[in-house]
């Protein structure tokens, strides 16, 4: 079982750097380290788990976060109270993407970053993203608000891009009134 100390924090030079596309078929290693990914973030958003193991709540999490350069990421959607839908995607590459561009409110948050960050990340409403499973077979998923704000949260995390960086620090709140609050 992961840990919240297994993450690697924002001032670890590896977040910053970027990962490497996947060569299948994939290592066994990678296939149990999404296992225990997928269970850490679904841990983590179920109140009574999260308070046992003392887990900080998240819904995605890419590999690099552990300290693999590899280009993989899990979200785990609690689409209803209590349930949640896993998607992992590896290789990704995102086809197309809405002009409309949204943020998250409330501010993004991220299992690397141990501080309170205000500020706007502009993303866009709606994407299509295409990758393998672990398998090396295609996939392809078509995500809009939340969702679509994770699977481009942890995307950047492939190139070493962490929200943080996509917020002007003089001016966090720039640009508000052109994009969508969610
Ligand atoms: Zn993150």
């Amino acid at each position: 079982m992961l840990k919240d100390k297994d993450i690697l924090d924002e001032k670890n030079k590896i977040l910053h750097t970027k990962s490497k596309d996947v060569i299948f078929p994939m290592d066994e290693k990678d296939k149990k380290i999404i296992d225990e990914m997928i269970e850490h973030l679904t841990l983590s958003q179920i109140p009574e788990e999260s308070e046992k193991y003392n887990l900080r709540p998240g819904m995605g999490m890419a590999a690099i976060q552990l300290g693999i350069a590899k280009r993989y990421f899990v979200v785990v959607y609690e689409y209803e109270e209590g349930k949640f839908e896993n998607y992992v995607i590896v290789n990704p590459k995102i086809v197309s993407s809405s002009s409309e561009m949204i943020y998250v409110e409330e501010g993004e948050g991220c299992l690397s970053v141990n501080r309170p960050v205000e500020g706007i990340v502009p993303r866009h409403a709606r994407i299509t993203m295409e990758g393998y499973n672990t398998d090396g077979e295609p996939v392809k998923f078509r995500v809009r608000e939340e969702l679509a704000v994770a699977f481009q949260h942890e995307y950047d995390h492939l190139d070493g891009i962490l929200f943080t960086d996509k917020i002007d620090k003089n001016n966090p709140f720039k640009g508000k009134e052109k994009y969508r609050a969610i």
